[in-house]
């Protein structure tokens, strides 16, 4: 029997549920990815994680070569044409079963359900998994039988329920027959130009880097991540979220790793492995809120008061935003680190849209969709979440008067200005004393900009434009 794998965002091996199936029951399994710049686009996917992308659709191809699965790389245009791409391919090859692993996301579902269609039309059977998390989507849900829309009974609710059998995972692929078709990908026109700036050697491509760095992670720096997770010149998180993101790594294969060294607990042991399992659960509770609340995937937002907010529009505040020149020098860090490595620290990205959203006054979903264009870990539903919960607009958001101070933040996060110092070479010989806002006179010596905006005035600004809309 012969079967067909359709990789998407699952560019891995192990723990693949869908050619863990197809290795199976079949004897012949074929390989293929849909591979469109339209997409790409359309959903404001990065240059940076496109490229990491192709980069990793050439190691997965090593790997299924080794397996006797030849990968074919189909160019695809909107994803309503995917459909018949993949049955044309079925037909060609005489495919009688096709799997898949499932996306989260509304473009994505429609494009499954019409495969679906098509391929049970020709009498082909369509199966897909669910590898981007551990429940089935939606299948938590709270004691009054609603999907949860607040983190800490989510996670309370995913570990009561949690089998270790979920994490069985281990998998001995044997070669396949040989198939008659040769894997393209060497011939394939990605028509991929570079226009990004990352030095991809931080980020290497492949399943083997991610367990590498899963296992560098958690060998030496897990232990003390609770300490060093909200400093952001210390190496101290995982970075594994590039991974993430195209299914390098699976997050099975993350938790099993990090419960191994914490004698498979979840609410005790050692609190650095624990509390960084909460995040890959956080991870899962945003695909949750995208999968029971399609609203914020139509770019709304999830309190439907916040509908009402006066955003306002400055071109000339948006761009200093955008590239690190806004006089605030954590922010500008950040969004310097942005743009320099295709990532940005998690407490910096709380900082930045808040500053955005709050300080600017403007929009979410504009700061949402440049950071969708310049991450390489670019996920809509946790950035998608990152900024709702950052405006106060989102579940389990910070109340709108919570506005962080990023002179503050930066003094509790960045003491020395270390982290400052790197990404802004104007200041690197600044004292830390003055550092965190340095007086104007250093500004001008330093050719460093002055401060866009007030931080009291325009926090005033915030609380009074998210409480006319809250009345
Ligand atoms: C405004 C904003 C936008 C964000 N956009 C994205 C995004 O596009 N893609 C993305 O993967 N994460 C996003 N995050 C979440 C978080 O910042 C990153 O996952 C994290 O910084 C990745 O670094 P790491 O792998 O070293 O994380 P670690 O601290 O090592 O955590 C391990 C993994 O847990 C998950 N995780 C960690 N924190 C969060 C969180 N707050 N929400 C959801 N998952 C989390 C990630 O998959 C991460 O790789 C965003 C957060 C904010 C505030």
């Amino acid at each position: 029997m012969k079967s067909l794998v359709w990789f998407r965002s699952d560019l891995r091996i192990h723990d693949n549920p869908a050619l863990k199936k197809a290795s199976t029951v079949s004897d012949e399994v074929h390989a293929v990815y849909v591979y469109s710049n339209e997409q790409l686009r359309t959903h404001n996917e990065a240059n940076v994680k496109a490229d990491f992308l192709i980069k990793n659709l050439f190691s997965l191809e090593g790997k299924l070569n080794d397996l006797n699965i030849p990968l074919t790389i189909v160019k695809g245009s909107g994803f309503e044409e995917d459909a018949k791409l993949i049955l044309r391919i079925a037909k060609e090859r005489e495919i009688e079963k096709v799997f898949c692993n499932s996306e989260f996301g509304e473009d994505e579902t429609n494009r499954d359900h019409q495969t679906l269609k098509v391929l049970k039309d020709s009498e082909i059977e369509f199966q897909s998994f669910h590898d981007k998390v551990i429940y089935t989507p939606g299948s938590l849900r709270t004691g009054q039988d609603k999907p949860y829309s607040v983190f800490t009974p989510f996670k309370r609710k995913w570990i009561e329920h949690f089998d270790m059998e979920f994490l069985d995972i281990d998998f001995n692929y044997t070669a396949k027959v040989s198939t008659n078709i040769s894997s393209n990908i060497n011939s394939f026109d990605f028509d991929f130009n570079q226009t990004h700036q990352v030095d991809m050697t931080n980020w290497k491509e492949g399943e083997e880097e991610a367990n590498k760095k899963l296992e560098i992670f958690l060998n030496n720096k897990v232990k003390d991540y609770s300490k060093n997770r909200n400093d952001p010149i210390i190496d101290g998180t995982s970075r594994i979220s590039p991974y993430l993101a195209l299914g390098i790594i699976s997050p099975k294969k993350c938790i099993l790793e990090a419960l191994k060294r914490n004698n498979f607990e979840f609410s005790s042991g050692h609190i650095g492995i624990t509390k960084w399992i909460d995040e890959i659960v956080w991870r899962e509770f945003y695909k949750n809120i995208m999968f029971s609340f399609p609203k914020v995937g139509r770019g709304m937002p999830f309190q439907d008061y916040s509908k009402s907010i006066k955003w306002r529009s400055d071109e000339s505040e948006l761009n200093a935003w955008k590239t690190g020149n806004t006089g605030f020098p954590i922010v500008d860090a950040a969004m310097r680190q942005l743009l320099q490595e295709g990532w940005m620290h998690n407490r910096l990205r709380m900082v930045v849209a808040m500053f955005f959203t709050k300080n600017m006054l403007h929009d979410w979903r504009v700061g949402e969709a440049y950071f969708m264009e310049n991450l390489i870990d670019g996920d809509f539903s946790s950035n998608n979440g990152g900024w709702q919960w950052s405006s106060s607009t989102g579940t389990d958001a910070a109340p709108y008067f919570r506005i962080f101070n990023p002179i503050t933040q930066s003094t509790n996060f960045d003491k020395e200005g270390l982290f400052i110092k790197k990404f802004i070479p104007e200041l690197k010989d600044m004292d830390k004393s003055i550092i965190h806002n340095p007086p104007t006179e250093h500004r001008k010596y330093c050719n460093y900009p002055l401060p866009i905006l007030d931080l009291k005035e325009s926090r005033l600004r915030a609380i009074e434009a998210f409480k006319t809309a809250k009345n």
